[in-house]
């Protein structure tokens, strides 16, 4: 499931492989994923159209294009972003493709479609229009700004965590690693956290994100190139606590699947 530090593994893909490249063909295998949106509309846009900037916010991706507007992709469970050399190569899954004039073939996949490939005319009034709270990463989101925005919130840590509007970009898979990172029992409650707790949480919460994108998140092979003592190969029916190897805990928080050392989180 793609969260930040994946997302911005595609953002990686699309600025290394084609910024500035003309696109000389856009190809709409399922037009499910365009929404409301139809394919002629989005393929006249970009087609001969270049993309010049691409740009995260959270879970989602957006690219500049030099006619105007933004292409914004969301990848919801099994989306990826892939560059190809060859179109034949095409990976499966592919809903949305765009050939470049000179080399190569940029892939949107997406197996469950659940996500959305879109056109907007401003990136910032997307951001506001999908509600999204600040990057979890984004520098001016500091410990001070952190401690604002979930100042009065009484829900489990795990849930804050994840809720896109108070900050954008952890899904359920790494608020299990931050919470096992910062040592903390993803049922408690973000407002029963000692002040300590509190730092520890947006401390391990900027390392995690910043260490998977180091790893390489984006690509399928993240869980074995995650340094040792991580949670997220662990993270699964059986699996034991990197630390103490105590049998993992597994439970609903806020109506999701939670991972938890019971030893090392008192869960
Ligand atoms: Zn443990």
């Amino acid at each position: 499931m793609p969260e930040l530090p994946d997302v911005e593994g595609f953002k990686r893909v699309l600025s290394k492989n084609v910024l500035y490249k003309t696109i000389a063909r856009v190809v709409v295998s399922d037009a499910r994923i365009l929404g409301k949106l139809s394919a002629r509309t989005f393929a006249s846009r970009l087609q001969n159209a270049k993309l010049v900037a691409a740009r995260r916010h959270g879970k989602h991706l957006m690219a500049n294009i030099d006619h105007g507007g933004w292409l914004t992709l969301h990848f919801g469970m099994t989306g990826a972003l892939k560059f190809v050399q060859s179109c034949d190569d095409e990976p499966p899954f592919t809903r949305v493709r765009l050939d470049f004039a000179s080399d190569g073939c940029l892939a949107y996949t997406n197996k469950r479609m659940i996500g959305r490939v879109g056109l907007v005319e401003d990136a910032a009034d997307f951001i506001a229009a999908e509600k999204l709270g600040p990057d979890a990463l984004d520098r001016r989101f500091d410990f001070d700004a952190f401690k604002t925005a979930v100042l009065g919130i009484r829900r489990d840590v795990k849930s804050v965590l994840m809720d896109q509007q108070i900050l954008a970009g952890i899904g359920n898979i790494f608020s299990d690693e931050i919470l096992f990172q910062a040592r903390i029992n993803p049922a408690e409650r973000i407002d029963n956290l000692a002040p300590s707790e509190l730092k520890r949480l947006f401390l391990e919460m900027r390392e995690v994100l910043k260490t998977a994108i180091v790893r390489g998140a984006g690509s399928e092979q993240l869980v074995e190139r995650m340094p040792k003592g991580s949670f997220l190969p662990e993270r699964k029916k059986g699996g034991h606590c990197p630390r103490c190897r105590s049998l993992l805990k597994v439970f609903k928080v806020g109506g999701r699947t939670a991972y938890c050392c019971p030893q090392c989180q008192g869960c």
